[in-house]
C-alpha cells in the first residue's frame, strides 16, 4: 500500500501539468494579496484549530481533539475568527487552510479535496452589493495577471481563456431551481462562457450565521459565484446576521446547540456590526484557470476524498 501510494506521489510530482499549475498557483495568490493590500485589507495569519469552526451545512467527519481538558477542532473555515477580527480591522483577508473530511462519494465531483485554501476575506460595514463588485474586481484582475504572466503554460496545456466582463450575470436562486430543477448550477455552469452570481438564497440551503433579509423572509443577503464551461462553484459569501437575538435563533431552528457556538455567542453578547464577506478556494480557482478536469492535479499533496494520501 505504501509502496503503490508513493509511486503514484512521485509521478504526480514529475507530471508537466502540475508545474504549470504550481506556477499559476503561485501568480493567483500574489495577484489576489497584490488587490487586496492596494485597497487597505491587511492580512490575518490562518487559525488552524480552534474551540468553534463552520458548522458548514453538510455532512463531514469531524477532527477534534482534547488539549488540557479543552475540545478543538480543525478549521472548516474562519468565518467565525473573521467576523470577530473585522470589528477591530475593517478590512481583512486571509489564505485559510481548510479540514473537510468529505464522504468519499465528493470525490465523484472532480472538485473537493480534504484540505484546500481559502482566500477568505470580510469587511466591516459593507453590503452584499459592495462585495458583490469587490469580487468581480478582484476575480478580474487575477485572470488578467495570470494571462500576462502565464500565457506560454496556458497555451501548453491547451487551455485558452479570456478575461470576463463585469457586472456579471445574476440569478436568484428561486428561479434558477424553477427553471432548471434541483441541479441548476451544473447546467447554468456548462451553458456559461463568463462567471455568473447565484443570488437570494434560502435559509435552509445555508448555515445560520448568514443574514436574512429584511425584506424576503427566509431568504438569506448571500452569492454564490459560479465559473462557467461546467467548473462550477468558485466562491460562497454574504452579509452575517450580527443581532444576538436572531442569531440564537436561527442556531435553535437549525436544531443545533447553543453550547457548540458557545465562544463566539460570548463574543456576539459583546455586540456585533454588519459584515460581508466571501471565500473563494484557491484548488478551485487554478483548476479552473488551467482547464483540469479534477482539483487533485493542482495540488502537489492532494487529499483525495476516500483515498489514502501522504
Ligand atoms: P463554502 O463557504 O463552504 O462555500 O466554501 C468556500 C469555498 O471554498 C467554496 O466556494 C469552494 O471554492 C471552496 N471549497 C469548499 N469546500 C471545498 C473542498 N472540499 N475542496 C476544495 N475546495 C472547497
Ligand atoms: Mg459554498
Amino acid at each position: 500500500m505504501e509502496t503503490e501510494v508513493v509511486s503514484e506521489l512521485m509521478e504526480h510530482l514529475s507530471d508537466k501539468k502540475l508545474e504549470a499549475a504550481l506556477k499559476v498557483n503561485t501568480t493567483v495568490r500574489a495577484a489576489m494579496g497584490e488587490f487586496l493590500r492596494d485597497r487597505g485589507f491587511i492580512e490575518i495569519p490562518p487559525v488552524i484549530f480552534s474551540t468553534v469552526t463552520d458548522p458548514l451545512n453538510h455532512p463531514v467527519y469531524d477532527p477534534s481533539f482534547e488539549y488540557e481538558g479543552t475540545r478543538y477542532a480543525l478549521t472548516k473555515s474562519m468565518i467565525f475568527h473573521k467576523q470577530i477580527i473585522v470589528q477591530k480591522f475593517p478590512k481583512i483577508f486571509t489564505f485559510s487552510p481548510n479540514i473537510r473530511l468529505e464522504m468519499p462519494e465528493k470525490a465523484r465531483t472532480g472538485r473537493h479535496l480534504l484540505e484546500f485554501t481559502q482566500l477568505d476575506l470580510e469587511v466591516k460595514g459593507a453590503t452584499r452589493e459592495d462585495l458583490i463588485k469587490l469580487g468581480e474586481e478582484l476575480f478580474i484582475h487575477t485572470l488578467e495577471k495570470v494571462i500576462e504572466k502565464h500565457s506560454q503554460d496556458l497555451h501548453d496545456l491547451g487551455r485558452s481563456l479570456s478575461v470576463p466582463h463585469a457586472p456579471f450575470k445574476r440569478y436568484k436562486f428561486e428561479d434558477a431551481v424553477k427553471k432548471y430543477g434541483s441541479e441548476f448550477e451544473t447546467i447554468l455552469s456548462k451553458e456559461a462562457r463568463e462567471p455568473f452570481w447565484i443570488v437570494d438564497i434560502p435559509l435552509k440551503e445555508r448555515e445560520f450565521y448568514d443574514r436574512e433579509s429584511d425584506v424576503s423572509s427566509g431568504i438569506l443577503n448571500d452569492m454564490d459565484l459560479i465559473y462557467p464551461e461546467g467548473y462550477c462553484e468558485a466562491l460562497s459569501g454574504g452579509e452575517r446576521e450580527f443581532d444576538l437575538d436572531r442569531i440564537m435563533e436561527r442556531i435553535r431552528r437549525k436544531g443545533q446547540t447553543y453550547e457548540q457556538f458557545k465562544w463566539f455567542l460570548e463574543f456576539a453578547r459583546g455586540g456585533l456590526e454588519l459584515s460581508t464577506g466571501f471565500g473563494i478556494g484557491i484548488e478551485r480557482l487554478v483548476r479552473y484557470i488551467c482547464g483540469f478536469e479534477r482539483i487533485e492535479d493542482v495540488h502537489p499533496f492532494p487529499k483525495v476524498p476516500g483515498k489514502v494520501s501522504v
